[in-house]
């Protein structure tokens, strides 16, 4: 399905519940803004922005601002940048956040109350579970004392929470629902808490109380008439409590999806072996001080690219494209799906084959003389941007006397089974007209490292090479780049880091060592100057370039020859290019 992720819109779970419900779509993502979005996010956003661009509606991205101590503004921005950076902006409605609807909301509480739907409890937290069966759900249920009160008082109560004379445990609005059915989303929820640290990001200090998720949610989709409120699996006994309040207020009526919004329920996307858990990122971003040791760092931040956070992927250089794709490649049922990250790698690297252009790069350069060549020797060759695709068009390089070879396509000693460069072998150089042979080579005696080797350039009567390799040529061959090239690997030898000891930070002894590995050498040929000037590779919606302005690094993206993907990073300065490896060329070359 690479060429057509709309797919999941025409067949299998989205299909069935548009059919449910045909009319006008409207749609909303709902994160709460207390961390930064991960790779399942892109599923949520694929499915809901996507379910409506397919159908001609429209979605909003609504954040679900109910906790106002883990909120923050700058996890507005990033989620909000996010959705645009996925090609959402055009389709993104409205902003809107949960927060807007307070006055109302509280409004409907009292309503709730008077219709004796509601009830202010002053149980304490175990109290309230032991009314719902206790530790396991399975004991007996019950209601307690506050269940009976008048509506009068509990409607005083209530204002009194508002007004500050409770303390967060104290009382808490609770509905009057149905201990008898077997579903415990209905045994009497809660609706409303007094909240200690209750400055809010957008209304100050106004509300003492805050409405849960269970009162919230549905109401919010009424209010803006949501027609499909589509979340994930673990919301399916909720869709009772749902439907109950929306019934209770005449928003929507019994066992009908006639009037007001329909929730349904789609797998989470789980991806293995990397941590998606916001508080283990935030010991891999920080640190912390467990009980027996203080644990150092492990990531750069919530960026760094050995993380699966949206911002993460992004600076890693993923086309938001390609994780559409791969959304799309695993389809929308009610299972859950669980990937490892070599799927997600597999599904970017196919996407890149066809979309970025191709220069030579060096990561671990090592200079080689050509030593019959004249000293201002420049033999320019046409080289293809893309092989596969001749509108990329193509540029100039020139084949100089001096070149660079990775130190791992050339060995001391030559061995019948390697093809590359080794004394008295000839390999061929990619676009050069003919083969160079090595001759011989200097060695640094301190660090044993070959310095230099001497090669002959072939002609028309040379024995034809085995194999070609990548090089950059010298100055003469037109600017060349020098960079830091970045090359990442999994983040954790464990195959399943979540099993990994997060409390007392047993995690840190997994951390793999080579999961950065710097080449600060490399060197980019000259191709680089317009491939950065033509970025975004590839075009696409969410990172169009503003007119006047420079590409965002990580759109900067190309396949260095034999190297692997790769894009720019933010860290670039005008002295040195920085590079991220995107993902390898072949599926077996990570560590
Ligand atoms: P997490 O705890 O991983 O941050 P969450 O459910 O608390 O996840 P929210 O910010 O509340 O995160 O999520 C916003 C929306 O994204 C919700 O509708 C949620 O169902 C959906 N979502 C979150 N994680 C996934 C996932 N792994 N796969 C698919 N959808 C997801
Ligand atoms: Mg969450
Ligand atoms: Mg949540």
């Amino acid at each position: 399905a690479i060429d057509d992720p709309d797919a999941i819109f025409r067949e299998g779970f989205l299909k069935r519940v548009h059919a449910e419900k045909p009319r006008p779509v409207r749609t909303r993502f709902p994160p709460e803004p207390n961390g930064y979005l991960h790779i399942g996010h892109a599923k949520a956003i694929g499915v809901n922005f996507g379910f409506a661009k397919y159908h001609n509606g429209i979605c909003f991205l609504r954040f679900d601002d109910t906790n106002p101590q883990k909120e923050e503004e700058k996890y507005f921005t990033s989620i909000q940048e996010m959705v645009k950076w996925l090609g959402f902006g055009p389709n993104l409605h409205k902003v809107t956040y949960s927060s807007d609807h307070f006055d109302r909301l509280y409004e409907l509480a009292e309503e709730m109350i008077r219709r004796d739907k509601a009830y202010v409890c002053h149980c304490t937290k175990d109290e309230v579970n032991l009314g719902r069966g206790g530790k396991d759900n399975r004991g007996e249920r019950f209601a307690c004392a506050h269940r009976s009160r008048p509506t009068e008082e509990s409607l005083a109560e209530f204002r009194a929470m508002r007004d500050g004379k409770y303390g967060p445990g104290e009382a808490h609005l609770r509905m009057k629902q149905d201990f008898t059915n077997g579903n415990p989303q209905m045994w009497d929820l809660a609706a409303y808490r007094v909240v200690k640290e209750n400055h809010h990001y957008r209304t100050g200090d106004k509300w003492r109380i805050y409405p849960t998720y269970d009162f919230t949610h549905c109401l919010c989709d009424s209010f803006e008439e949501i027609s499909h409120s589509l979340c994930t699996t673990e919301f399916v006994l909720s869709r009772t409590s749902y439907d109950w309040l929306l019934e209770q207020l005449d928003f929507k009526i019994p066992n009908s999806e006639e009037r007001g919004p329909m929730q349904r329920e789609y797998g989470r996307l789980n991806v293995e072996g990397t941590i998606l858990s916001k508080r283990r990122i935030e010991k891999l971003v920080k640190g912390f001080k467990a009980p027996s040791r203080d644990i150092p760092s492990v990531v750069r931040d919530w960026d760094d690219p050995r993380l699966y956070t949206l911002v993460a992927i992004r600076r890693r250089g993923v086309p938001p494209g390609a994780l559409l794709h791969f959304v799309g490649e695993l389809g929308v049922t009610t299972a859950d799906t669980s990937i490892q990250v070599v799927r997600f790698e597999h599904s970017v690297r196919k996407y890149l084959e066809r979309t970025v252009p191709r220069l030579l790069v060096v990561l671990d350069p090592v200079k080689v003389v050509i030593e019959n060549l004249p000293n201002d020797y420049a033999e320019e060759l046409d080289v293809p941007f893309h092989p596969k695709d001749p509108n990329v068009g193509s540029h100039k390089v020139a084949l100089t006397k001096t070149v660079y070879i990775e130190r791992d396509d050339f060995r001391e000693e030559d061995d019948p089974n390697f093809f590359r460069l080794a004394p008295g072998k000839w390999v061929g150089l990619l676009y050069a007209k003919y083969p160079i042979k090595a001759e011989s080579f200097v060695k640094d005696s301190s660090t044993g490292l070959v310095t230099e080797i001497k090669a002959t350039y072939g002609d028309a009567d040379c024995p034809k090479p085995k194999a070609r390799i990548h090089w950059v040529g010298d100055s003469a061959s037109g600017k060349t780049f020098e960079a830091e090239a970045r090359v990442f690997n999994s983040l954790f030898k464990a195959q399943n880091p979540n099993a990994l000891d997060w409390e007392n930070g047993g995690y840190y002894d997994s951390v793999n060592p080579e999961s950065e590995v710097i080449y600060p050498n490399a060197l980019i040929e000259c191709g680089f100057d317009e491939i950065r000037r033509r970025a975004p590779w590839p075009a696409e919606a969410g990172e169009a370039q503003i007119e006047g302005t420079a590409a965002a690094p990580y759109t900067i993206r190309f396949q260095g020859l034999r190297t692997g993907y790769f894009c720019v990073d933010v860290d670039s300065t005008d002295a040195k290019v920085v590079l991220n490896r995107i993902v390898t060329l072949k599926e077996d070359e990570g560590k």
